[in-house]
């Protein structure tokens, strides 16, 4: 019996480069190629309007099986979008407000080679929070995650936030360059796999996949088989492994 295999990929840095749109060939590839054997999915920690600029507008939803933005509390499954929840819902508003309040208050007295506007994204199920501001340019976002790696800005942050409030069940994740995500314990990219159903196999493709990343907790999953990618072409270049080895497989059983 021929195994049913979905393969779900993480966006940036997997299959695009940081905020950037995906290059044609890679498309090309995941289409025309592995499309023909699997069916694939994307989890990005993106709201659902910047996956859908990186991955190809509206027809996003026939490309791919699922779309999860904001590690899928944000849930579409063939073009349908599937029941949601909230962080202020989960957590309350006044400690939600009080953990705004609290990264404000850090920011402002943050002192950093630059800043730029739009520190705190609310999202559906997280805070983004950005100590150089989302709005930097790409050239800016880069000069912050080289400053970032020598000051370790981001991961400072973190543990203020963590010894401020120790005792809400919250999860932090770095992704990107620019930005680290908070939300509540459990709702990381994970989150999205209990949307996915009917497969004997899924395999995940991330990036940030080692402790403290936003691909750590899917990639180490029980429920997926998880492949470590260093860029887009590290991900063709797995595929065609996985493609070949299942093809294997498949002879051999056959024979
Ligand atoms: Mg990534």
């Amino acid at each position: 019996m021929t195994k049913k295999i979905i393969c779900l990929f993480d966006v940036d840095g997997t299959l695009t480069d940081p905020r950037q749109a995906i290059k044609p060939t890679v498309e090309k590839f995941l289409l025309e190629t592995v499309q023909k054997e699997f069916d694939i999915a994307v989890v990005g920690g993106s709201d659902i309007e910047k996956i859908k600029e990186q991955l190809g507008g509206k027809s996003i939803f026939e490309k791919y099986k699922y779309v999860f933005a904001e590690n899928g509390l944000i849930a579409f499954k063939d073009g349908k979008q599937l029941p949601t929840e909230t962080i202020q819902n989960n957590i309350g508003e006044e400690t939600l407000q009080d953990l705004i309040n609290f990264c404000l208050k850090y920011m402002s007295e943050l002192q950093l080679p630059f800043k730029r506007g739009t520190f705190i994204e609310f999202r559906t199920g997280m805070l983004n929070v950005s100590p150089v501001g989302r709005n930097c340019t790409t050239e800016e976002r880069t000069q912050f995650y080289e400053y970032d790696i020598e000051n370790q800005v981001r991961q400072k942050f973190i543990q203020a936030v963590k010894k401020e409030f120790p005792d809400i069940a919250l999860q932090y994740s770095i992704g990107g360059q620019i930005s680290f995500d908070v939300f509540p314990l459990g709702w990381d990219k994970t989150y999205c796999l209990r949307h996915i159903q009917g497969y004997n196999e899924i395999h995940f493709f991330g990036d940030k996949t080692t402790e403290g990343g936003n691909d750590y907790e899917i990639y180490e999953s029980d429920l997926t088989i998880g492949h470590r990618v260093s860029c887009p072409e590290d991900t063709v270049k797995q595929l065609n492994i996985l493609m070949a080895l299942v093809k294997e497989i498949k002879e051999r059983e056959t024979n």
